[in-house]
């Protein structure tokens, strides 16, 4: 299993490097969070939150599933688990700013585009109906490259549904939460953030969180 031992090699290199450096902030997180931030991300393995923003323990409540949705408020059938999430960090944790974080070729994107009804992918094909308002958005725009067009499409879903959760809407209203949508481009490495005013995304500069 040379797969599973490299994950004890990390947790090796973990142990005696970031946890040895770290080891009071760590005794402090032992009785418990206050995480200012919660980032929704995608599964997908090369846009981990944690090492692209390089958090630390305790800093951001992270949530990850295929293609970074968030489903609209609802509260009868079915296991909530995205919404049972964003209540724990917006009603319990009290988090100050939510970020969805989409990325460039993302596999649920494709799934999306490439329609439904493959009977190998019934649980991906349910949870990416969540995008198709926006994917007839984004068919009627004639978008010259539907893939990213959607990808950026799908940030803007995730928000407008975090926002038909009331206590999203009544903490966004007070301005005591703040929402973002963020895009990371693979390719090159770079982050793109949402204006929303203006709705489109611009690149973020190095070095501008010291502007
Ligand atoms: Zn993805």
């Amino acid at each position: 299993m040379p797969e599973f031992r490299a994950l004890l090699h990390g947790y090796d290199r973990f142990r005696s490097g970031r946890y040895e450096a770290e080891r009071r902030r760590w005794a402090s997180l032992a009785t418990g969070q206050a995480p200012p931030v919660m980032i929704i991300g995608c599964c997908d393995s090369r846009v981990d939150p944690a090492t692209i923003f390089d958090t630390e323990p305790g800093q951001a409540f992270i949530l990850r599933n295929v293609a970074n949705l968030v489903p609209t408020y609802e509260q009868g059938g079915g296991l909530h688990g995205v919404s049972a999430a964003l209540e724990f960090a917006v009603t319990k944790l009290n988090v100050r700013h939510i970020v969805v974080m989409g990325h460039g070729a993302c596999g649920g994107i494709s799934a999306a585009l490439g329609g439904h009804g493959d009977p190998d992918r019934t649980f991906i094909d349910r949870w990416i109906a969540l995008l198709d308002p926006a994917l007839e958005r984004v068919r009627a725009s004639g978008a010259e490259d539907p893939q990213r067009a959607l990808e950026l499409e799908g940030i803007r879903t995730s928000l407008d549904n975090l926002r038909s959760f009331p206590f999203v809407a009544e903490r966004e209203g007070a301005g005591t939460l703040k929402l973002y949508g963020c895009y990371f481009a693979i390719a090159d490495g770079r982050l793109w953030e949402l204006d929303e005013q203006a709705g489109t995304f611009r690149e973020i500069a190095e070095g501008a969180a010291a502007s």
